[in-house]
């Protein structure tokens, strides 16, 4: 199958937190009266109706999740600051100060049709000196020529203003467009995904890792042998099949054959979870001859936490007869219940057969790792899904999913926004849902609830 072994990359690991950052935070400050609720709105566009908001109600700070050009991020409302603020006001400061804190860019709204007063001032000084990126924004510049009142916001020191109206959404587009051109792009985006799928070939000792690697390398493992001889570290490989790259991730035990003396040595628990949360697959190999035990219990375990796509392996299928195969089904239910999403493959990497379905199955995978449903199909499956089995009731009040949203993909994570905790059994019913209509086939989803802040 293999065309060439392209090159030998050194094995890096890749940071297993990276796929775990939450959406960056835009907060929107200023006084009283210049706009933020109104421009919150606007950003908010359609999902308006869904922020309930009654006067004289404290205004803690909330977050809403938005969506501009394909991008997510949470917008953060705050209540204003007022200068010498006593009481709730106090609080609503606070929590002002708060959401700065924590932000990844401020948004700092100006009225324009009253220029920069005394306290807007002060907060500008502030913004200045935190160590968040801020955008001024010169709010009520409903029209042409009102823009000239921009130009008296520089002595704010926080650069040229971004005239908007907010309430009529003019210069509201270009005011998002800066908005993501200045959330730190690590942060923004879902994970950098890899554009090669890296695949970590796991199994315990004997299982058939060193011949099932040399199987899908072919006739070209004999380079790979030359280097992984010459060096003791962690090597990569990375290799064409059919046409297309795959990076095959150092396994512990992998290449044991070749270090003499070394063999039982080189297999370790810890070197394997460091392969498996460098890789985006894993072909989790089971040896269906003999009785599952603990050592792939313990491989499971690994799995079940790194939250990788996996494709099974059953090896060694030439040695297994009816009876075997009835106790192995047994076996499997409970060795991977957690993992029942995972598609499996029977092989004899010995003799190579049943090697054609593997690589499908692996590709399979890989798309539906990176797949990405769109937060507007997101939310009508959410809604659908309610509608059929309405959320309960907890306490006083009626459960209620405001949003969702795909957050992240490889592996894919879903957010909800609700008014309180979901009940992990209806957390498991979208996720069914979920599978229902998308091919998640190999892929761990996470489905997460945040209630309100
Ligand atoms: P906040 O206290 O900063 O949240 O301000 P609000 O969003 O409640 O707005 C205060 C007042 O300014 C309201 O009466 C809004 O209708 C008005 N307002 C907000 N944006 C604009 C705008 O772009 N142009 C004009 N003319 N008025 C606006
Ligand atoms: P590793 O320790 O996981 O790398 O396992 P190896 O690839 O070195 O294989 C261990 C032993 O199992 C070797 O003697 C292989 O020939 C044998 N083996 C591997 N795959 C199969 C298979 O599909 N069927 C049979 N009968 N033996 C196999």
């Amino acid at each position: 199958v293999v065309e060439r072994v392209v090159e030998q990359v050194a094995a890096r690991p890749r940071d297993p937190l990276r796929a775990r950052r939450a959406l960056p935070r835009v907060a929107v400050v200023g006084r009283p009266n210049v706009g933020k609720s109104t421009l919150v709105n606007r950003i908010l566009g359609a999902r308006v109706a869904i922020v309930e908001e009654k006067p004289g109600v404290t205004r803690d700070r909330t977050e809403h999740p938005a969506e501009w050009l394909g991008r997510h991020f949470l917008v953060v409302d705050t209540g204003g600051w007022e200068h010498q603020a006593e009481g709730m006001a106090a609080r609503i400061v606070d929590q002002a100060e708060a959401a700065v804190a924590a932000a990844d860019l401020v948004v700092f709204v100006v009225d324009a049709t009253v220029g920069a007063l005394e306290d807007d001032e002060r907060y500008a000084r502030l913004l200045r000196r935190s160590r968040v990126p801020v955008l001024l924004v010169a709010n009520k510049v409903d029209n042409d020529r009102q823009e000239a009142l921009v130009h008296e916001l520089y002595g704010l020191g926080l650069g040229a203003a971004h005239p908007v109206s907010a309430r009529h959404g003019r210069g509201v587009g270009d005011l998002l467009d800066e908005v993501l051109a200045a959330l730190p792009t690590a942060a923004d985006q879902a994970p950098a995904v890899s554009t090669v799928p890296r695949v970590a070939i796991v199994g315990k000792p004997n299982v058939g890792k060193s011949s099932l690697f040399n199987r899908l390398l072919g006739e070209e493992r004999s380079i790979v042998d030359s280097v992984a001889h010459t060096t003791r570290d962690a090597v990569d490989t990375m290799a064409e099949i059919d046409g297309e790259p795959w990076v095959f991730v150092d396994t512990a035990g992998m290449r044991r054959r070749y270090r003499h003396g070394e063999e039982t040595e080189l297999y370790s628990v810890d070197r394997t979870r460091a392969a498996i949360e460098s890789a985006d697959l894993v072909l989790f190999l089971l040896d269906a001859s003999e009785p599952l035990g603990e050592q792939d219990q313990r491989l499971a375990a690994l799995l079940r936490e790194a939250g990788r796509g996996v494709v099974l392996v059953c090896n060694k299928w030439d040695l297994v007869d009816e009876d075997r195969r009835l106790d192995l089904e047994k076996e499997l239910d409970r060795l991977l219940s957690f993992a029942a999403w995972a598609p499996r493959v029977n092989i004899s990497a010995a003799s190579g057969r049943g090697l054609r379905r593997l690589l499908p199955q692996l590709r399979t995978v890989w798309d539906n790792y990176r797949r990405r449903v769109p937060t507007r199909e997101v939310n009508r499956l959410v809604e659908e899904a309610v509608a059929r089995h309405p959320l309960p009731r907890q306490g006083q009040k009626n459960l209620k999913i405001r949003y969702a949203t795909q957050a992240e993909v490889a592996p894919p994570r879903f957010l909800l926004f609700a008014n309180g905790r979901l009940p992990a059994s209806y957390r498991r019913y979208l996720e069914r849902e979920l599978r229902e209509r998308h091919d998640f086939t190999g892929v761990p989803l996470t489905i997460e609830d945040r209630p309100p802040s």
